[in-house]
């Protein structure tokens, strides 16, 4: 019997900590999970499940718009928000009581409280001590908002998720993906919506074609996109507040929503009883098998501030564990992740830009395809559909995916296992497409550009 009260203590139940959790445990070792928050963590709670929920709802308002061409009519028409916030809890409850269960099944302790490092073994949760062969830190992150004047009165997305009344003006300031995914959704809920962003081009990192035309798509549907500004001061005013912005002019609205990013949950953990060292950002600073400075201490997903996304957390806390307690290494592979932005219309993409292929491949071929979608003909919805492919001319094969259109996700998907595997452009003429589809297109493309 080992000394120590558990074999993995974890620090947080969200996406990684959970998934490790439950495996470990499933291997017949002794884990506890303390979480102070919400189980499941940010993704079920305040980020990708009830984002996703929403960013549907907001779709609605088009969909009432597209049926009219296929001979619908549907009567008056309201929305009540009030209704969305109430079934959205309901059903992140459930979630939160599955990943309670997943991991009462498997045999791990729950340990509910704010739980802090006291040594290389020792967790402290409220005035309760556990030691632990190991301990693996999975706090995540929180999002940021810079300091200055009237900083105070801005929202992120933690708070949005709850407000208690749609506001009719609403400002969403940052230019990535939970600043694209929220600005989609309260245009689509029927507030009015400006998004200023701080660069040229929001999305940055993305293809550019992509982003350029995701920006004509977005102010096409009626969202006020703003570039080259940023929020200089916000102050409280009698209808709402009063934006002062760096170009000089200003103006009101009802809710000012910030989405500048996100910073390492790292503060409160107790690393510095332990020394465990910490990049500039706060992030967690780990090895290939996810071990920190001190040996016995561990920490991934986005505490680590890698690849900040749910399935990465996932594919991170199996890796460890399969390290830990198989001696079987599976390291993750983060080469040609894929990833959506929920934005209206979708953005997906996975391997590399245009741009970023030059640069590594020098010689590349660019196929592109924008596209009035088939559904679109009778419903008269403007909305375009853009798919782009990036190959590397010398060894033909495709190295980048982008799409922006209606679910770009369900479709990026698939194309990222052909990516990870290989897949020549010549073997994307070979396939066959399915038609009617919008997703034929990625075997049809024939000319480059
Ligand atoms: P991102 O890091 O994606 O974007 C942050 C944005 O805020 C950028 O446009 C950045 O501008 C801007 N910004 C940063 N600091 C400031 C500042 N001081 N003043 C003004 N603007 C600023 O962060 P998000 O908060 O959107 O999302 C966090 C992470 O969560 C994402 O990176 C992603 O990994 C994950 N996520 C994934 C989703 C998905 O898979 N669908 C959905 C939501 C989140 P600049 O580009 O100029 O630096």
């Amino acid at each position: 019997m080992s000394e120590y009260d558990f074999d993995l203590f974890i620090i947080g139940g969200g996406s990684g900590g959970v998934r490790a959790g439950r495996m470990a445990a499933g291997f017949g070792a002794r884990v506890a999970v303390a979480e102070e928050r919400y189980m499941g963590g940010t993704c079920v709670n305040v980020g990708c499940v009830p984002k996703k929920l929403f960013s549907y709802a907001a779709h609605f308002a088009e969909d009432f718009e597209d049926c009219a061409g296929f001979g619908w009519q549907v009567g008056a028409r309201s929305f009540d928000w009030q209704t969305l916030v109430r079934n959205k809890n309901t059903e992140i409850e459930r979630l939160n009581g599955i990943y309670q269960r997943l991991l009462d099944n498997a045999g791990a302790t729950v340990i509910r409280g704010h739980a802090e490092l006291r040594d290389a073994h020792t967790v402290a949760v409220g005035d309760k001590t556990y030691t632990s062969e190991r301990i693996l830190v999975a706090t995540g992150g929180w999002p940021f908002v810079p300091e200055f004047p009237g900083s105070e009165h801005a929202i992120t997305s933690n708070e949005a998720f709850f407000l208690d009344e749609l506001p009719e003006r609403v400002v969403v300031v940052g230019g990535g993906y939970i600043a694209v995914e929220f600005a989609g959704i309260f245009n689509g809920l029927g507030c009015q919506t400006s998004q200023l962003y701080r660069g040229s081009l929001f999305l940055r990192g993305f293809d550019d074609d992509a982003r350029t035309f995701l920006a004509d798509e977005m102010q096409k549907k009626g969202i006020d996109l703003r570039f080259d500004t940023d929020v200089s001061a916000i102050e409280k005013s009698d209808n709402g507040y009063r934006l002062q912005l760096t170009d000089g002019t200003s103006f009101e609205c009802d809710l000012v929503m910030y989405a500048t990013g996100r910073k390492p949950l790292s503060d409160k953990v107790g690393l510095e009883t332990c020394g465990i060292e910490t990049n500039a950002q706060g992030a967690i600073v780990v090895d290939e098998n996810y071990q920190t400075n001190v040996p016995s201490i561990y920490a991934l997903g986005d505490v680590t501030d890698r690849i900040n996304l749910t399935p990465v957390a996932l594919a991170e806390g199996m890796a460890l564990v399969w390290h830990l307690y198989r001696d079987a290494g599976k390291p993750v592979d983060y080469e040609y992740i894929p990833s959506a932005v929920f934005s209206q219309p979708n953005l997906a993409s996975v391997g590399y830009t245009e741009a970023q292929a030059r640069e590594k491949f020098g010689d590349v071929t660019i196929f592109r395809s924008g596209f009035t979608p088939l559904k679109h003909t009778l419903s008269r919805n403007a909305e375009k559909t853009l798919m782009k492919l990036v190959v590397d001319t010398a060894s033909d094969r495709v190295v980048g995916v982008h799409m922006v259109g209606p679910d770009a996700g369900e479709s990026v998907q698939g194309l990222a296992i052909a990516l990870k595997a290989g897949a020549t452009k010549a073997l994307f003429d070979r396939t066959i497409g399915i038609h009617p589809t919008s997703a034929e297109e990625w075997v049809t493309m024939r000319e480059p550009v």
